[in-house]
C-alpha cells in the first residue's frame, strides 16, 4: 500500500491545549476523504481522523472497476491514495489517529483520540461499517482473490464461474439472485433449514435455475494459494464435512456500523446506522453523518464519496449561517 504517511501527524504526545478545527472528519474511507476534498476547497482547513484503517474497507479490495474514471479498473489502495492526496492538495490534514469519546452536548463539539483532544466546529462521521466475517482459515488471505463482500463490485469477476454464497438473509438472497447474471451456478450454504429472507425473495431465488442450496451446513475453511479453489463444509446436524471446489466465495453475514462511539448522543436506526437527512445532517446541529455509517442500502465507493461531498457542502453552509447569525447578533447590540 502505497499511502502518504508525510503528513500523518506521527508525534505520540498529546497535545497540550485542544486543537480547534472547523470541521473535524471521523475516517479516512471514500466518504471522509470526499468531505475533505469538499471542505478543503471550501477553504475550512479540515482535520480527517483516518482511523485504525488508512483509506478504509476500499483499501482492502484488489480491483474497483465501479468507480467512474478508471477504465481499465484501479487497486483499491490506489484509488483512496488519490482520494487522499487530492484532498491534502487543498489543505486537509490527515492525521493517523482516532476517535475515543465524543461529547456532542455543546459547540464546539469535544472529540478525544488516542493522541490528544480536538474542538470541533462542525463533525463530519465518516466511520464506516464492518462487513461480519466468518473467522475461518483462509478467508482473510483470499479477500479479493474470490473471497467478496459485495456482489455488486465484484460479480463480473465471476463470469462462467462456480460460486458459493454463505448467508440466508435478504442480502444472501438478493446477492445470489444478481450473481446469477454471471455465474454458472451459485450454491448458498445456511446453517440452518429455511431462510430468513422475505417470501418474495425465497421464491425467485427457488425458481432460479442457476441456485442451488447447501442446509444445514456452515464453511470451515476456505482454500487456496493465490486464488479461491475450495471450501471445507460441515454439516452442523451430522458433523460430516465435505470439500466442494469453487472459484469465489460471497459472504453476507451482516454489516456493523461503526457507531458504538455515539450511542446515546445520535439517533440510529434499529441495526445502529446514523439516521441522516438528505443533507446528511443528524439530529445534532453541526453533526453530519455520511457512508457507510448511515448507510444499510448503497454500500458503494461512489456513494459513500457522494455522501461525504454532500455531507461537507452541508458542513459549509451550516458554518456561514452561523457566521451571518452572530453577524446580525452584533449589528443588534
Ligand atoms: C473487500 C471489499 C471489497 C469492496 N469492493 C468494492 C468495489 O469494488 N466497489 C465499490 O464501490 N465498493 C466496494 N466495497 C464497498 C466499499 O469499500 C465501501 O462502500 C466504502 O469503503 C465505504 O466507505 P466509507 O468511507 O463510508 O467507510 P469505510 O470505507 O468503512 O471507512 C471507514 C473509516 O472510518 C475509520 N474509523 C472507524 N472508526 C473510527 C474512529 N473511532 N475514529 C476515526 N476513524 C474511524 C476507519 O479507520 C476507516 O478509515 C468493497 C468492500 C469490501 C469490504
Amino acid at each position: 500500500m502505497d499511502f502518504n504517511l508525510s503528513s500523518m501527524g506521527s508525534s505520540p504526545k498529546a497535545p497540550a491545549e485542544p486543537v480547534h478545527v472547523k470541521v473535524l472528519i471521523l475516517g479516512s474511507g471514500p466518504a471522509g476523504l470526499s468531505a475533505a476534498l469538499y471542505a478543503a476547497r471550501a477553504d475550512l482547513n479540515p482535520v480527517v481522523l483516518a482511523g485504525m484503517d488508512l483509506g478504509g474497507q476500499v483499501a482492502l479490495t484488489y480491483t474497483v472497476e465501479n468507480y467512474p474514471g478508471f477504465p481499465e479498473g484501479v487497486s483499491g489502495p490506489d484509488l483512496v491514495n488519490l482520494f487522499q492526496k487530492q484532498a491534502e492538495r487543498f489543505g486537509a490534514k490527515v492525521e493517523f489517529d482516532t476517535a475515543t469519546e465524543v461529547d456532542l452536548s455543546q459547540r464546539p463539539f469535544r472529540v478525544k483520540t488516542y493522541n490528544g483532544e480536538y474542538l470541533a466546529e462542525t463533525l463530519i462521521i465518516s466511520t464506516g461499517a464492518t462487513p461480519t466475517r466468518l473467522g475461518v482459515p483462509g478467508e482473510n488471505k483470499l479477500t479479493g482473490r474470490g473471497v467478496s463482500f459485495c456482489a455488486t463490485c465484484d460479480g463480473w469477476f465471476f463470469k462462467g464461474k462456480n460460486v458459493i454464497v454463505v448467508g440466508g438473509g435478504d442480502s444472501a438472497i438478493e446477492e445470489s439472485l444478481f450473481l446469477t447474471r454471471y455465474a454458472d451456478s451459485v450454491t448458498v450454504v445456511h446453517r440452518r433449514d429455511e431462510l430468513r429472507a422475505g417470501a418474495i425473495l425465497q421464491k425467485r431465488a427457488f425458481a432460479e435455475p442457476k441456485i442451488k442450496f447447501i442446509w444445514n451446513s456452515v464453511v470451515t475453511d476456505i482454500h487456496g494459494e493465490s486464488k479461491v479453489e475450495s471450501v471445507t463444509l460441515k454439516n452442523v446436524i451430522t458433523q460430516d464435512t465435505t470439500e466442494m471446489p469453487v472459484d469465489g466465495v460471497f459472504i453476507f453475514i451482516g454489516h456493523t456500523p461503526n457507531t458504538q462511539l455515539f450511542t446515546g448522543q445520535l439517533e440510529m436506526d434499529d441495526q445502529n446506522y446514523l439516521v441522516s437527512d438528505k443533507r446528511m445532517r443528524t439530529n445534532v446541529e453541526g453533526v453530519f453523518a455520511c457512508g457507510e455509517s448511515a448507510d444499510p442500502v448503497f454500500r458503494q465507493v461512489i456513494t459513500s464519496a457522494g455522501m461525504g461531498a454532500a455531507a461537507a457542502i452541508q458542513a459549509n453552509h451550516f458554518l456561514d449561517a452561523q457566521e451571518m447569525d452572530a453577524e446580525t447578533a452584533t449589528a443588534i447590540s
